[in-house]
Parts: structure tokens; C-alpha cells; sequence
């Protein structure tokens, strides 16, 4: 009979070999006992940080909540950057190897000045962002804690990120700081964005997303004394009409929508400028560019064809609001390897997916990233009903740790 160490010596394993080998040690064990046994402090935990406010540009409470977490459990390194993203290291036997990430965002999508109120009631935690991202940060405290108590050797060392500006508007201004910063975007070869609830899906590819705010400008007047001065909502909606006829492939699925249009004062004025918005995605670069050309030719022609050749003719201004980067992780890479040889050990289905994440901005540089959610379930995303029922945040917590350390590296014992 052929032994497996025969079969694969030591540091030639396969990864799943490597992800078993993992989940046998003692330490593992005590790290996978320590999440049953405290998961009640994790959720007061949850609680406690979803009750500071972190709306859209305004995350600085909560990021010093959460550096004070990082320097209770005595990280190094701990930092805010002038963003107000917050890091911590964990050092590794390894200290000049480079950085495994984990990152979870601290923005939520509520505004400044929403009441929040958590509670919980029948096993269910309440809050507006409770589980995007509570859930989030409050498993990169969790690995953080069990990796520092478990004592487990690990060689890469791992940096734990809070960042801003993943929702809406705050366009992954974050992540891209981050990115910016030779400390880390020289040593974070591979990254875990964590986000939300949940174990059943693999984010690879990231979604790209480009957004336009148009506006159309004019002269304005009197409904009937200026009668015949071109009018911009008018042109807005030949601008539309254009726009709109653009095909767009199912496969890479593309897509486009008029999110908001505005424009005038009163039913007797013409009006003197017209804006709309305007969302293109594709996880292709070569299609938002494709719709970026056919947007501007719709504001070009739609805006022309409006001011004829009238003196007082209109103006019109393309803005870009939003710009997420396309890419995807390659089938071979060792981190997709990685989390299909966890998800195998735990007995864990989990579907590939695309979506616009943190990840889009690692993996738009080449770095391998996914993004992966915290375990447990939760639902009503993005309003103030928003809940988390934690059964089930072991098995994220499990993936989560087993993945950190098979991409960290453990020594033999
Ligand atoms: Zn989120």
C-alpha cells in the first residue's frame, strides 16, 4: 500500500491535502471550540458596533472603534490612514514574507443622522447594517482573537483591515487607498474581503460598474414669450431615446439603466438644465468602454439635434460618478484552489459568483482576491430592518480560518 506522504512529500501536498492536514491540528480544534463556546460574546460584540454610526464618508467613530479592538487584542502595527481605514498585523514566523489580507468594510449605506437601534429578539439581531457589515467585522475580530489566543504558528504575517467607502457612492475609494500605500499595496499579495452573511458563495469576478451623471444646460425662458428656445429636458429625452437602442451581449451579461432624471422649475418655464444618472455594468472592460462611446455619441447627437441651429443653443456635460474596475481571478490561482479545498473539508457548498466588491480593486491590479461572507444568515440588506441570525456563523468562521492559515502557510509540527 502506498502511503500519502509517498505520494506527496512534505510541502508538495495538494491543497486538499494541505486544508486536512490543517484541521487536525490541536490548535485548530481549540479555535474551532472557541467560536461555539463565545458566540454570545460575538454577537454583543455585533451589537455594540453597529450602534455607532457609520454612514457614506462620515465611517471615523466607528473606525476608532474598531482600532481600539486592535489594540486590545495587541495587533501590531495598528493604524488609521488618512481616509480612515484601520489596520492591525498579526506578525508570522515569517516576517518578511508578504501579507495575507482580511478585510471587511466599516461604511454602511445609512445617511448621517438615521436613528439606529439594535436589538435582539427571539435569536435575532437587529440593526441597520447589523449584518453588512457588522457580520463582517465581527469575524475579522474573531480570527484575529483565536489566531492570537491558539498561539497556531503561522508563516506570512496577516493584516486585518476595517476600510471606508465600500457602498454607493463611496465607490471602493477605500480599497483604492489602500492600493495606494506602498506598506500595503507592495506587501498584500492575497486578500479575503469579508462581507455580509452568509458561506455559500465564492465572489471572483469582479463586476464592473461605471455611472454618468449627464447634464444638459440652456438659456431657459418663458413657456410662451421664448416659445422655440431649445429646451434640455427635451434633449435629455433624445438623449435617452439614443441611448437606449445600444445592444448590449448576454454573455458577458451587460447591462444599463436611467436611474434618475430631473430637471426644470414649473409647467410654464423652459427649463434651464436637465440631469440624469446613469448605471453601466459588464465584467467586461471592453463593454462599459463599448456603452461609455455610445453614451457620449447619445449626449453628442440628442443635444445637437435639440439646439438645431438656434442661437441659444444647449450645452451638455458627461461626469463620471463611479468607476469599479472588471477583472477575475484565474481558475488556476492558489487562492481559488485554497477555498474549494476548505469548503470540501467543511462539507460546505458554495457557487462562484460575480458581483462589484472590495475584491474589485485587488484583483483589477492582479492580486489574487475574492470576497466571501461571514456565516450565519441575515436579511433586509440596505434598510433599517435589517437582521442577523448567528446560527451557523461557525461554519464562516471555520472557512474563514482554515483559508487564512492554508494561504499564511502552517509549519510541520
Ligand atoms: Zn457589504
Amino acid at each position: 500500500m502506498i502511503s500519502r506522504d509517498g505520494d506527496n512529500p512534505p510541502g508538495r501536498r495538494t491543497p486538499q491535502q494541505e486544508v486536512a492536514r490543517l484541521a487536525e491540528l490541536r490548535a485548530v480544534h481549540e479555535a474551532f471550540a472557541w467560536f461555539r463556546a463565545n458566540s454570545r460574546e460575538l454577537e454583543d460584540l455585533q451589537l455594540e458596533l453597529t450602534a455607532v454610526p457609520s454612514p457614506p464618508w462620515g465611517e471615523a467613530a466607528r473606525a476608532e472603534w474598531l482600532r481600539g479592538r486592535f489594540e486590545e487584542l495587541d495587533l501590531a502595527e495598528v493604524q488609521m490612514d488618512d481616509l480612515g481605514n484601520v489596520f492591525g498585523v498579526l506578525p508570522g514566523s515569517d516576517p518578511n514574507a508578504p501579507l495575507v489580507a482580511l478585510s471587511a468594510h466599516l461604511d454602511t449605506v445609512f445617511p448621517a443622522g438615521t436613528p439606529i437601534q439594535v436589538s435582539r429578539e427571539g435569536g435575532k439581531l437587529y440593526g441597520p447594517g447589523i449584518s453588512d457589515n457588522g457580520a463582517g467585522l465581527v469575524a475579522l475580530l474573531a480570527i484575529a482573537r483565536v489566531l492570537k489566543e491558539t498561539g497556531i504558528e503561522h508563516a506570512t504575517p496577516v493584516v486585518f483591515i476595517g476600510n471606508v467607502g465600500e457602498e454607493g457612492e463611496g465607490d471602493l475609494r477605500g480599497m483604492r487607498h489602500i492600493f495606494e500605500q506602498p506598506r500595503w499595496a507592495d506587501a498584500i499579495r492575497t486578500m479575503v474581503v469579508v462581507d455580509g452573511a452568509g458561506t455559500d458563495t465564492v465572489i471572483c469576478e469582479a463586476l464592473g460598474s461605471r455611472r454618468y451623471e449627464i447634464t444638459v444646460r440652456g438659456s431657459g425662458g418663458h413657456s410662451w414669450s421664448d416659445f422655440g428656445i431649445p429646451n434640455p429636458v427635451v434633449a435629455l429625452a433624445r438623449i435617452i431615446d439614443r441611448f437606449t437602442q445600444t445592444t448590449v451581449p448576454t454573455n458577458p451579461k451587460t447591462t444599463y439603466n436611467i436611474g434618475t432624471v430631473e430637471g426644470g422649475t414649473s409647467v410654464n418655464s423652459i427649463p434651464q438644465s436637465a440631469t440624469m444618472r446613469v448605471d453601466t455594468r459588464s465584467a467586461s472592460v471592453e463593454q462599459l468602454d463599448r456603452l461609455e462611446r455610445a453614451l457620449r455619441e447619445a449626449v453628442q447627437d440628442g443635444t445637437a439635434a435639440t439646439s438645431g441651429k438656434k442661437k441659444n443653443g444647449l450645452t451638455a456635460e458627461v461626469r463620471v460618478i463611479g468607476d469599479r474596475p472588471a477583472a477575475e481571478l484565474p481558475s488556476e490561482s492558489r487562492l481559488l484552489k485554497m477555498i474549494r479545498a476548505v469548503d470540501a473539508q467543511l462539507n460546505n457548498s458554495a457557487r462562484l459568483q460575480r458581483a462589484s466588491t472590495d475584491a474589485n480593486i485587488p484583483l483589477s491590479l492582479g492580486r489574487e482576491a475574492i470576497a466571501i461572507g461571514a456565516g450565519g444568515s441575515g436579511g433586509g440588506a440596505h434598510t433599517v430592518n435589517e437582521w442577523y441570525d448567528a446560527a451557523g456563523r461557525d461554519l464562516g468562521l471555520k472557512r474563514i480560518l482554515l483559508l487564512t492559515l492554508a494561504l499564511s502557510g502552517v509549519p510541520e509540527e
